[in-house]
């Protein structure tokens, strides 16, 4: 945990893919500031658990918007900020944390996998950023707000079986840099955390047996430069950092990759270490 800040004190945040993960972390961070928080996803039942470990941080009910969805509908993005800016009055912070690998199990590699894959990729990964933002961005311009998007260290060249999801997290990048660009001239900060392996459901949402992503989660503690996973608490105290304009004013357009040394050893920069 970070050292108390009041800066987020009665702030609102919007976090997606709030109802797991790094999004979870988040959230529960903010929520625990004092921060008025919506916390989204698709299901319930895990919503229903951030909610709860949002109110064991010291959150009060009052202080939580439960929102259940799909980004990649454009009506539920526009409900969701609708009814954030409805029910809290305002919107601070907005986190395009939701994101996924769509695994293909057509057998095939590289660009020879079927395009729908690219379609649905995209779509969660940078559509919904893009539709999202557009949104929110009046909102944020009243409160000179923040936006954090959480994009992946396979942004940065790496050769990967399935390349779509990579691609989308470069676009995401790209995305980031643009945004940040324009949106300063509204007093809006945009910056992304760039996140190496982390500890969470993603590989398994992606398609992977529970057993079998425990077991790779477990072999990168001993391959990663740092010996360990990062947790999604890692992700989101860089989160927190970078949407406290008091800590992280001067800081706009960055990747930050958090990721225990992975890219500095991928990168050849470690040759006889
Ligand atoms: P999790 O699978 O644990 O969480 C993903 C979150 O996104 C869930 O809350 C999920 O909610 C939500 N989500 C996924 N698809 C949709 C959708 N179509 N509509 C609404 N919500 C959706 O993964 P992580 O926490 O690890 O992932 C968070 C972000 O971090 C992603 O953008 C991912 O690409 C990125 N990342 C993760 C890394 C890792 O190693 N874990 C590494 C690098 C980047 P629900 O299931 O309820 O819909």
């Amino acid at each position: 945990m970070l050292a108390p800040t009041t800066f987020f004190h009665d702030k609102v945040v919007l976090v997606t893919g709030s109802s797991d993960g790094i999004g979870r972390a988040a959230v529960v961070m903010f929520a625990s500031a004092g921060a008025r928080v919506t916390v989204t996803g698709r299901s319930a039942e895990k919503l229903a658990i951030t909610k709860q470990q949002c109110i064991a941080a010291g959150a009060k009910e009052e202080q939580i918007l439960e929102i259940g969805g799909d980004v990649t509908d454009k009506n539920f993005i526009e409900r969701l900020v609708n009814e954030t800016v409805g029910k809290f009055g305002r919107l601070d912070v907005l986190v395009n944390n939701a994101g996924a690998k769509t695994f293909d199990f057509s057998g095939k590699k590289g660009i020879e996998i079927p395009i729908d894959n690219f379609d649905s990729t995209m779509d969660l990964n940078v559509r919904s950023v893009i539709l999202i933002s557009q949104l929110a961005i009046p909102h944020l311009e009243k409160t000179k707000g923040a936006i954090v998007n959480v994009s992946s260290i396979v942004a940065f060249p790496f050769v990967i079986a399935q390349p779509y999801y990579p691609l989308s997290k470069s676009c995401l990048d790209q995305l980031t840099v643009q945004m940040a660009g324009t949106l300063i001239r509204k007093g809006i900060r945009v910056n992304s955390v760039n996140p190496g392996a982390i500890r969470t459901n993603f590989s398994h949402a992606a398609g992977m047996a529970e057993e079998t992503a425990k077991k790779f989660y477990d072999s990168l503690d001993e391959s990663l430069p740092s010996g360990k996973c990062g947790t999604p608490e890692d992700i989101a105290k860089i989160i927190f950092f970078l949407t406290d304009r008091t800590q992280s004013e001067i800081i706009i357009g960055q990747r930050i990759a958090a990721d225990g040394g992975t890219v500095l050893f991928n990168q050849g920069l470690s040759a006889g270490v």
